[in-house]
């Protein structure tokens, strides 16, 4: 059994969710099909999140309508208008949109994380359902499985745990490859805690969902099937002379997509080298090129690579009366960062002073006002972090000349550049 897992990038118009089944159809193994919401569509939910969490009806209205008018088109562009399954597709999208605006309408619960879950799934819920209609319809045998039902996490709402027994025990019976189905289509993303609310695991969590029912499943191989030809050097968008990595260790992987490289979520590695099972990153456009391959036996070797996280802040905190005990200090600050979700992409210490930089966003915000309560809190904002592994003096030059350096760090095969954000390239 193989797992495969397509991005919102790659199902984001009719044309991709042809492809995606293209495919499938060349695939003779049972398989089981992750996917996240189409194009944009979760970024629209957190808007609805927010608007509900500001109770502005109007809004909420306006984008979810935005988001059905999205999701009939798609409908239309892979059936014919008019006939039974389109308008079976095109029921089932509203009955959910539905189900989220009465929920927005009835809610009481004002928690943001917690409105987030059930308001964020509806993406990857529609998009599971239009691409398992289409396999089903058009390419073979196909059901469709709610993520819900076997991923079972925390109630840490919008970044949840998972807990890997309980989803081990749940998914022995989730995809039982009965009779003759094959082929079953389900949500990256999403999960349920123990109360069965809805919960999600975190911005681009679909890689991680796709790796850990591959990895409690024992499935063959992960394939990620991406708008980039593989693992590459750089991001191919701000650094031209980007080079696919053919070949790259668990290891690597997992250390550049933690430096940022838009390789795949963080956690994904781990789930997979509990069982050695191989993942491929390969291109959706052009399906006929090798990829990366990344199992445990692979190494990357000296070629450089260069990741970049943009948005960046950078938080300084200071005792309020010079009475800093460092580690004291510390795990209160990072136990404050790690309620709001945040990660901490690098340290630096003085006596005097913690200096975390983090991604910026409400959460930090909110994060922030939370640690002005212990010290004195300074931040600068709108700041670039870049990471070169098997770095030169001449590629650190390259990437940081004429820019004000906050922090740089390094050590034999690492360097990473905290930097004021301006174009340069
Ligand atoms: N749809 C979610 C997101 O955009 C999860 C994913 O794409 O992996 O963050
Ligand atoms: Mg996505």
């Amino acid at each position: 059994m193989l797992v495969h897992k397509f991005g919102g990038a790659s199902i984001n118009s009719p044309e991709g969710v042809c492809n995606l089944g293209e495919i499938v159809s060349k695939c003779d193994d049972k398989l089981i099909i992750v996917v996240s919401a189409m194009g944009k569509t979760t970024n629209m939910l957190e808007a609805v999140n927010t608007a509900c969490f500001e109770r502005n009806t109007d809004e909420i209205l306006r984008i979810l309508s935005g988001i059905e008018d999205y999701h009939c088109s798609m409908i239309d562009g892979l059936t014919e208008t008019g006939s039974p399954v389109n308008g079976r597709l095109k029921s089932a999208i509203k009955y959910l949109i539905d189900k989220v605006i009465s929920f927005t309408g009835e809610n009481k619960n004002h928690d943001f994380d917690y409105c987030y879950g059930q308001i964020v799934s509806l993406g990857e819920l529609l998009s599971s359902t239009i691409v398992n209609e289409y396999i089903n319809s058009v390419i073979r045998k196909s059901e469709l499985v709610d993520a819900r039902t076997f991923i079972i996490t925390d109630s840490l709402f919008r970044e949840a745990g998972v807990y890997f027994d309980r989803t081990e025990k749940m998914l022995e019976n989730a995809f039982p490859f009965r009779g003759n189905v094959n082929c079953y289509v389900t949500q990256g993303f999403i999960g349920s805690n123990l109360n069965g609310d809805t919960t999600t695991l975190g911005r681009e969590g679909s890689d991680y969902s796709a790796a850990i029912i591959a990895s409690l499943s024992g499935a063959g191989s992960l394939t990620i099937w991406k708008d980039v030809p593989g693992v590459l050097s750089a991001d191919p968008k701000l650094f031209p002379d980007a080079i696919l990595l053919p070949e790259l260790s668990y290891k690597d992987a997992a250390e550049l997509s933690y430096y940022g490289a838009q390789v795949m979520h963080q956690k994904t590695i781990k789930p997979l080298t509990n069982k050695n099972i191989p993942l491929f990153v390969r291109s959706f456009v052009d399906t006929g090129l090798p990829g990366t391959s990344i199992s445990s036996k692979k190494r990357l070797r000296n070629t450089p690579v260069i990741a970049t996280k943009k948005n960046q802040i950078l938080i300084s905190i200071l005792p309020k009366d010079f009475s800093f005990a460092l580690e004291d200090a510390l795990i209160e600050n990072l136990l404050i960062l790690q309620r709001y979700r945040l990660k901490i992409h690098l340290i630096q210490s003085t006596p005097l002073c913690i200096s975390l930089c983090v991604d910026d966003g409400r959460s930090t915000r909110l994060a922030i006002d939370e640690l002005r309560i212990n010290g004195l809190v300074q931040y600068n904002d709108d700041l670039e972090l870049i990471t070169i592994r098997n770095y030169t003096e001449k590629l650190i030059g390259k990437y940081s000349e004429n820019r004000e350096k906050l922090i740089l760090q390094h050590d034999r095969s690492t360097v990473r550049i905290l930097l004021r954000n301006e174009k340069h390239l």
